[in-house]
């Protein structure tokens, strides 16, 4: 008998070929991984749209008509194939660049044919480009009406291998399968809460639907199986951990937060910050160690609130740490609480590697004798000769440039684990931050000070640029500042300093009485250094740069941020770039200037960026554009499971269900005993089976 667990190359038509590239392109080894490779579309059959009704922008649309004219046109490498196509409502132009003897050859007048295809426009005018193009059904056949679409590789179409060859292997997949039922993977008493389909049909219908209307529920059921076993994995985790991770308890709050907060504290806190405050205060007297998530946007006062956290700290005779991802952001750090805690017995000092000798000795023997009560720096911090007397909490900015790994290395520095607040300005929203850092607990600053001007966004493209200099021109006269940044190209490390000289180039030409500098990752760093602070002292007035700029750098003087190229870089991206200016009391723009021809996707992207400066609202909406495939490194490796049919953002509610029936579960279950739940432990355990779960390291 045939199970799930069969390997794929006993299904008639795999071949060693075919079974290489199922296993190293798509991750399919067996039965069981080729029936949850889901299609990603269908195309319904049923509905046959009017030529006069097509739109550009419309998803793939059957049609039914006659061929009314063809030709050749062109020649060479533009040479291609262009048909008429007419219903009785309209005529539709259909082009072909490739096959174009074939087509010519096939295409036969006074015959009906089914056309699927894609409308788009060019030069003003609809057509359909490389449509499928078949005989129309015939009365007797028996309408297949939503066609599934499988995702294959580049490598697999190159071979043939369509998808619609792997729907033929779904479909012997099921017939060696048989008659047999799929195993169900969800105890029943599930199924009967949350009114499941059960598993069988589910994964039947998912590949062959009867019609449209059957596919909502099959791929709710599907869904809401992926998302619980995340969840239970994340919140079984979790559990484990606070069980286990006992902290240093912070009890007191005493005379330097209470001096700082009434005497010294510059501007009245924020609402947000005063409940992120009271969040953190609460967990870090409980006992337990803290793992916290701090996220705020851009400006929204993150440090003020890590202050708040140091001193909390000091008063329970704790040193506290705040580590940053470059030296310019240390330094500044360093100089901002300095400066607030300068008449506080508060001892704050700097250690980079820039920090030498004998400077770098004292600070280390402060550190290790208990002098020192925070110490700012980067990832110095953690060599291992940077001892603390006591160190009771650590404070990470930007924590997408540290690893888990090196999270893990802090923990070592006291005997007991420091309390660990993670600070960031990448908006997380809340379905992924309940998913990628499901083991942390979250708090959010979701409100900026008063009195910020929002950043003025324009949308340019290259006919715009001469109002671009205008604009310039007329901020810099104002005293202003100008940061121009080019995106870098992976693959093309030539072509982005032939941009970023470009550019360069263009502002020293167009702007001869101001100083323009430039930095890039390939300077040296002091090189780098050195062209960062004559930009933050004012001596140059326009920095031309790659992305170096883009974590945390204060320069409140500068007003203007041009994102050259706008679209290569991802919404989040650009937030953060955008979040570079408007820190003054004057208003600030961002101008993203792009090609004069755009996707729709490109433009909707440039839109939301002009409508919206509000970064949790961009991140969803970036995630809605991207996919759950394309997250940032980070991100995906704090995934345990990929996401195959449920998507993170789309499915928001249904993964607050599917976390509330994993929470119950372990809540009744905490032994594994249950004999309702074996079903529940036997899947996790498979589901996990040769995965190394980060979270539990970090
Ligand atoms: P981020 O969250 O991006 O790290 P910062 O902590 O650098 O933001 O704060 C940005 C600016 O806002 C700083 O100049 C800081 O002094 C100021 N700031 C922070 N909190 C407040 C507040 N409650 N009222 C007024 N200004 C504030
Ligand atoms: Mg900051």
């Amino acid at each position: 008998m045939q199970t799930l667990q069969t390997d794929i190359k006993y299904l008639k038509g795999v071949g060693p070929i075919r079974g290489k590239m199922l296993g190293e392109d798509l991750k399919i080894f067996t039965l069981r991984d080729l029936l949850y490779h889901f299609p990603y579309k269908y195309i319904d059959r049923s509905v046959v749209h009017r030529i006069a009704d097509l739109t550009e922008g419309m998803p793939h649309v059957l049609l039914k008509g006659q061929i009314v004219a063809k030709n050749v046109e062109g020649s060479g490498r533009r040479e291609r194939l262009v048909a008429l196509f007419s219903d009785g409502s309209g005529v539709v132009e259909l082009v072909w660049f490739n096959s174009i003897k074939v087509m010519d050859k096939r295409l036969l007048y006074n015959h009906t044919y089914t056309l699927l295809g894609k409308p788009s426009a060019f030069n003003g005018r609809l057509n359909i480009p490389h449509p499928e193009i078949e005989d129309a059904p015939t009365a007797g056949d028996a309408p297949l009406t939503m066609l599934p679409h499988y995702h294959t590789s580049e490598r697999m179409k190159k071979h043939g291998f369509t998808s619609r060859s792997m729907g033929e292997l779904v479909e012997r997949a099921f017939a060696l399968l048989g008659q047999v039922p799929v195993e169900e993977t969800l105890p029943d008493y599930l199924i009967r809460r949350y009114n499941l389909q059960d598993l069988n049909t589910a994964l039947r219908t998912i590949h062959k639907p009867l019609n449209a209307a059957a596919l909502p529920e099959a791929s709710r059921r599907l869904k809401f199986e992926e998302l619980f076993y995340l969840q239970l994995d994340i919140l079984r985790t979790t559990t484990r951990r606070k069980q286990q991770n006992q902290g240093y308890p912070f009890p007191r709050v005493g005379k330097h937060f209470l001096d700082f907060y009434h005497n010294y504290l510059p501007f009245e806190l924020t609402e947000a910050q005063k409940r992120v405050v009271k969040e953190i205060r609460a967990d870090l007297a409980t006992g337990k160690q803290m793992n916290r998530l701090l996220q705020g946007d851009v400006g929204s006062g993150k440090t003020m609130v890590a202050l708040l956290c140091c001193l909390l700290a000091a008063d329970n005779s704790y040193q506290a740490c705040i580590m940053a991802p470059t030296e310019i952001l240390a330094e500044q750090h360093c100089a901002s609480l300095q400066a607030y805690l300068k008449d506080m017995p508060v001892e704050v000092r700097l250690l980079t590697g820039t920090v030498k000798g004998k400077a770098r000795r004292e600070v280390l023997e402060g550190v290790a004798a208990g002098k020192v009560d925070i110490l700012v720096g980067t990832h110095a911090l953690i060599e291992p000769n940077v001892r603390f007397l006591n160190l009771g909490l650590v404070v990470i900015d930007e924590q997408h440039r540290f690893g888990v790994k090196q999270r893990a290395l802090l923990w070592e520095k006291n005997l007991r684990p420091p309390h660990i607040l993670v600070m960031t300005a990448t908006p997380i929203p809340r379905t992924l931050a309940m998913t990628v850092y499901g083991d942390l607990d979250v708090s959010v600053i979701d409100q900026l000070p008063p009195g910020r001007k929002p950043v003025q966004t324009l949308h340019y493209r290259q006919n715009d640029r001469a109002k671009l200099l205008q604009g310039i021109r007329y901020q810099l006269g104002l005293g202003r500042q100008v940061y121009v940044v080019y995106p870098l190209i992976k693959e093309n490390e030539k072509q982005n300093l032939r941009d970023l000289e470009t550019g360069y180039g263009r502002m020293i030409e167009a702007l001869p009485e101001y100083r323009v500098g430039m930095v890039h990752g390939k300077m040296k760093p002091a090189d780098k250094e050195n062209a960062m602070q004559a930009f933050k002292r004012g001596e140059t007035q326009v920095l031309v740069s790659t992305t170096v700029i883009e974590v945390g750098v204060n320069v409140p003087n500068a007003s203007v941020m041009v994102i050259e190229n706008a679209d290569r870089f991802g919404l989040a991206q650009l937030h953060q770039l955008r979040g570079r200016v408007g820190r003054g009391a004057e208003q600030s723009y961002c101008i993203l200037m792009t090609n004069n021809n755009l996707s729709d996707t490109t433009r909707r992207r440039m839109q939301i960026m002009v409508e919206t400066t509000d970064g949790f609202v961009i991140a969803e909406e970036d995630l809605k554009l991207r996919g759950p495939g394309d997250l940032d490194g980070t991100a995906q490796s704090g995934m345990p499971f990929d996401l195959k049919i449920a998507h993170i953002v789309r499915d928001q509610a249904l993964m607050e269900v599917a976390r509330e029936a994993a929470g119950d579960v372990l809540e009744q279950d905490p032994e594994e005993a249950l004999p309702q739940n074996q079903v529940v432990w036997k899947q996790l355990r498979m589901l996990k089976k040769g995965q190394v779960n980060l979270s539990e390291i970090s």
